[in-house]
C-alpha cells in the first residue's frame, strides 16, 4: 500500500518542531564566570543581545532592590558594601522566580550566579527539574593586577560603593578565590568548563566568547 502524506500531516509535524524549538526544554544555558572586574557584566549584555539569551545578573537584581529601597535591599546593602556574599537562599530565590517567567529565549546567561558550590547545586536542580542543564561555563581569565586596575577605574563611572574602597576590592577577590573558584572544579568534572582569555579589547573578548556560544546553539 502506497504511503501518502497529507498536507495536514506536514503542517502538524512542522508545528511540533516549532513547539519543541520554542519551548523551554530546548534552551541552551551558559554561566559567565570570573573574578570581580573580569568583564562578566559588560560581555553579558552584548552576548545576550546577539544570541537572544536571557541575562540574569544577581548583582544587578540586588542593586535594583537597594535602589528601590526594599526591605531586602536594605538588609543586603551592608553585606555587599563589605564585599561579602549575600546568603545563598536570597539569590537562589531570585533566580528561581526569573527562570519560570522567561519565554521565547534561546537560553539563559547566568552572570554572577552561582557564586558558591551550594548555589551551583541548587541551579542544577532547578534546571534539571525543568529538563534543562548548564551547557557551558565560560570562565574569563584575568590576572590580579588587571582586575584591581579595572575596578578602580570603574568606580569613577559606576559610583558603586564596593568598587571605591581598595580593601573591599581585595576582599571581593579573596571571597571569589575561597568560595566561588571551587565551582570551576565542579564544572570541570562535568566537562562543561571552558576558559577564555579575558584580556584584550572588549570586542576581541566578545569574539572569543561568541565562538564558544555559537558552537552550542
Ligand atoms: P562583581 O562580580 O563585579 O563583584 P556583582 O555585580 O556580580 O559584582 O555582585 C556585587 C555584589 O553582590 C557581590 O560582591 C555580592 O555581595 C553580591 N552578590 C551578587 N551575586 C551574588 C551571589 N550569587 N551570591 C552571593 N552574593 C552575591
Amino acid at each position: 500500500m502506497a504511503l501518502t502524506i497529507a498536507a495536514s500531516d506536514v503542517i502538524c509535524v512542522q508545528y511540533i518542531h516549532w513547539y519543541v524549538k520554542s519551548n523551554i526544554f530546548s534552551m541552551v544555558n551558559f554561566l559567565i564566570f570570573g573574578p570581580p572586574g573580569s568583564g562578566k557584566g559588560t560581555q553579558s549584555v552584548k552576548l545576550a543581545e546577539k544570541f537572544n539569551l536571557s541575562h540574569l545578573s544577581t548583582g544587578d537584581m540586588l542593586r535594583a532592590e537597594i535602589a528601590a529601597g526594599t526591605e531586602l535591599g536594605k538588609r543586603m546593602s551592608s553585606i555587599m558594601s563589605k564585599g561579602e556574599l549575600v546568603p545563598d537562599e536570597v539569590v537562589i530565590e531570585m533566580i528561581a522566580s526569573r527562570i519560570d517567567s522567561t519565554r521565547d529565549r534561546t537560553g539563559f546567561l547566568f552572570d554572577g550566579f552561582p557564586r558558591t558550590v551550594a548555589q551551583t547545586v541548587a541551579l542544577e536542580k532547578m534546571l534539571n527539574d525543568r529538563k534543562m542543564k548548564i551547557d557551558s561555563m565560560l570562565v574569563l581569565d584575568v590576572d590580579h593586577d588587571e582586575l584591581v586596575k579595572r575596578l578602580v577605574a570603574r568606580a569613577e563611572l559606576s559610583g558603586r560603593p564596593d568598587d571605591k574602597d581598595p580593601s573591599v576590592i581585595e576582599n571581593r577577590i579573596d571571597v571569589y578565590k575561597e568560595k566561588t573558584e571551587p565551582i570551576i572544579n565542579y564544572c570541570r568534572e562535568r566537562g562543561i568548563y571552558q576558559p577564555v582569555n579575558g584580556v584584550g579589547s572588549i570586542d576581541d573578548i566578545f569574539r572569543r566568547l561568541s565562538k564558544y556560544i555559537k558552537k552550542l546553539i
